[in-house]
This record gives C-alpha cells, sequence and structure tokens, in this order.
C-alpha cells in the first residue's frame, strides 16, 4: 500500500515516514501544496495523510484537487488540536477521516488502515446488488447511505451499514472480526459500545433483518463472518 504524507514540519515528517515505512508502507512525502499535487500526479498511491497548514497554500487546496481529479482517493486529515472549523471544512470538502494533533502512532496506523479499507468497499461503482437464493435482492447505495431489499429500503443503523457493506462487498469471502471492529473504529457511535460482543449482537439483528431475502450471515467459527446466499 502506497500513501502520501504531505507535512511541513520535517521532524514530524521523518518520524511518521521513517514508522510507516517500518510498517511495511511504501510512503510518499511532499511539504508543501506544489510538492503534494506533483507527488500525486506523478505516482498512484493508495490514501494520503495530509497536514492543513502547509508553507504555499492551505492543505484544504489539496484536498480540493485531488477530489476533482482523483476518484474516491481517501483523505485523512491531521488538524491542529481544537481545529473544529478544520474539521468543519474538511468535512464539507470531503475528508474521509481526521486526527487532531498531538496523536498517537498507533493511532494513526489504525485509521489508516480502517480509512483504506472502507475506500475498497464502493469499488462496485456506486452501487451493488446482490441476489439471494431466488428470493429478493438487496441493492446498496454507499453514497447516500441506504439499502433496499427488493424495493423497499431497509432500517439500519451507521454500524449495520458498516457491517452489511462489509458483508456485501467480501461476498462469498470471510470478513474477520477485526476487520468489522477496524471499521466501526471509525464511526460514530450508535447507542452500543463496539466490542466483540456487540459485533454478535449486530450480526444478530442484521440476520433478522435480511430474513426471507436468501441471504444469510454465516458464522465462520474462529475466522469471521461470511455473506453468502441460503441453500433451500
Ligand atoms: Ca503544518
Amino acid at each position: 500500500m502506497r500513501v502520501l504524507l504531505v507535512e511541513d514540519d520535517a521532524l514530524l515528517l521523518d518520524a511518521l515516514s521513517g514508522q510507516l515505512a517500518q510498517q511495511g508502507w511504501d510512503v510518499l512525502t511532499a511539504s508543501s501544496v506544489p510538492q503534494a499535487r506533483t507527488a500525486l500526479q506523478a505516482q498512484a498511491v493508495d490514501g494520503v495523510i495530509l497536514d492543513l497548514g502547509l508553507p504555499g497554500g492551505d492543505g484544504m487546496d489539496v484536498l480540493v484537487w485531488a477530489r476533482k481529479h482523483i476518484t474516491g482517493l481517501p483523505v485523512l486529515i491531521l488538524t491542529a488540536r481544537d481545529g473544529i472549523e478544520d474539521r468543519v471544512r474538511g468535512l464539507n470538502s470531503g475528508a474521509d477521516d481526521y486526527l487532531t494533533k498531538p496523536f498517537d502512532m498507533l493511532e494513526l496506523q489504525a485509521r489508516l488502515q480502517a480509512m483504506l479499507r472502507r475506500a475498497r468497499l464502493p469499488a462496485f461503482g456506486g452501487s451493488l446488488e446482490v441476489e439471494g437464493g431466488g428470493a429478493k435482492s438487496l441493492r446498496l447505495d454507499p453514497v447516500q447511505p441506504l439499502a433496499w431489499l427488493d424495493d423497499v429500503p431497509m432500517e439500519l443503523t451507521q454500524r449495520e451499514w458498516a457491517l452489511l457493506t462489509l458483508l456485501v462487498g467480501n461476498m462469498g469471502q470471510v470478513v474477520s472480526r477485526e476487520d468489522v471492529l477496524a471499521v466501526w473504529q471509525t464511526q460514530p457511535i450508535d447507542g452500543s459500545s463496539g466490542g466483540s460482543n456487540a459485533l454478535e449482537v449486530y450480526v444478530h439483528r442484521l440476520r433478522r433483518k435480511l430474513q426471507d431475502s436468501g441471504l444469510n450471515i454465516r458464522n465462520v467459527r474462529g475466522l469471521g463472518y461470511m455473506l453468502e446466499t441460503e441453500s433451500k
């Protein structure tokens, strides 16, 4: 996985890129807006870590540029403490996630991984449809985000939605508990903590909502969960 790190603080840039590289990331670096743009034009990257306070322009310019020119590029913004205004601006410009300085390296890694995992999900290009065992069809629109069983909208919490998207995006393959929990970490809480017991509860609820759809969430012992067509 290749990531572009945009940060003008030379010490922080060195420290972060060193640690990311050590963890196996292919790291490109830039320390200004023009450098960041040049780097993005020169090479494809899987994601961007973007500092907002940069010389020669605002990091937000990079975000806006990337949104215009590169489809679906995940961007994680680094904001100064209490940079609420930055966060709002970033949200409006379509940032995928935020981290407030100072942050923990482990947290950066976790956020980055979760962000890239999520970014892989809408690889189905806007919407996805899967057929249950001849019974009903399940349709997901990640942009809305909304899910329908035949033409009936499903009522899903954000966590249920995240879980369903993961399962559908990996239909027929096992989704590990760790994958689900990593995605949940970046989601707003919806009334329950995100522990692994909660995961059981959510799977159970989602199964009920998929009842009679012809789709089944199979518990693959020790590994995770898999969405499959129900055998009759
Ligand atoms: Ca800076």
